[in-house]
């Protein structure tokens, strides 16, 4: 799978908000079949990033190329479309649908039949939501959900219902996976799992990560590469033993 991922290309990226520029100038790359993230203190311009490569904001000049697309112009779902899901915090889930449903939600773009078709239960509609029942049970059974398939997802511990979002990003099949936060709010305990879980998908499914992160420990211990932001600029960008001894970076998180 690697392979016919292309790497993302982030290039000049500015965002103005009135009077504040959120975003001045960042570059980076995310390279195929690699986890990198985005780290820096409160502030720092991750989120605006995460919306504007998800196409949720748009950049006010600059460039985001995935392959031959460029991202800058398209809309959430055509964004999507191409292969880049992203999660959501757990209120896009649905909380009374058991765990199996919205994964399914999830493969709501790959379902050529459509609801409809499927809600007349059309031969070639119900093979088709055969199909996608199995691989649903096999992604929640990849992110250790196989127990919860028929649990509403609202009466599942918060540390589970993370990786719902997870699995529901992964129901899309993309290439590239972008992730806001994913261990925001969770225990010690939870957090080395799900740093374990973001691994392997990289390593198994052949998904390349692009994740902000607040957590710099988090982040030294699952990423290939690291992009630090301050105050809407890249400060520093490599390895993450390098990032972490780098001076500027040091600086920027004592400030906070
Ligand atoms: P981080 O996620 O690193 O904490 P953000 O990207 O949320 O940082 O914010 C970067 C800066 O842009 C902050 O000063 C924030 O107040 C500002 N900002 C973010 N979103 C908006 C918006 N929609 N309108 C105006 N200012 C914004
Ligand atoms: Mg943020």
């Amino acid at each position: 799978r690697p392979d016919g991922t292309p790497p993302l290309e982030v290039r000049d990226v500015t965002v103005r908000f009135a009077g504040l520029t959120a975003l001045d100038a960042v570059s980076f790359t995310v390279e195929p079949g690699t986890v990198h993230a985005v780290i820096g203190p409160n502030g720092a311009g991750k989120s605006t990033c995460f919306n504007v490569l998800s196409g949720v904001y748009r950049a006010t000049t600059g460039s985001v190329r995935f392959g031959t697309a460029e991202l800058t112009s398209l809309r959430p779902h055509e964004v999507a479309a191409l292969g880049v899901a992203r999660t959501f915090q757990n209120i896009a889930l649905s909380p009374r649908l058991p765990v199996r449903d919205n994964l399914l939600l999830g493969r709501h773009r790959l379902t050529r039949a459509g609801f409809v078709a499927s809600g007349l239960r059309l031969p070639g509609a119900r093979r088709e939501e055969r199909a996608h029942l199995a691989r649903v049970a096999e992604i929640a059974e990849f992110v250790g959900l196989g127990a919860h398939l028929a649990s509403p997802v609202g009466l599942l511990p918060y540390g589970v219902q993370k990786r719902v979002e997870l699995a529901r990003a992964l129901a899309m099949e993309p290439k590239l996976l972008l992730l806001d936060e994913p261990v925001a709010g969770m225990n010690s305990g939870e957090r080395v799992e799900m740093a374990e879980l973001i691994v392997s998908v990289k390593r198994s499914l052949g998904i390349s990560i692009l994740l902000v992160e607040h957590d710099m420990g988090m982040v030294m211990r699952l990423a290939d590469r690291v992009t630090v932001l301050d105050f809407g600029k890249r400060i520093a960008d490599g390895p993450p033993d390098e990032v972490r001894a780098d001076p500027k970076v040091i600086g920027a998180y004592l400030g906070e």
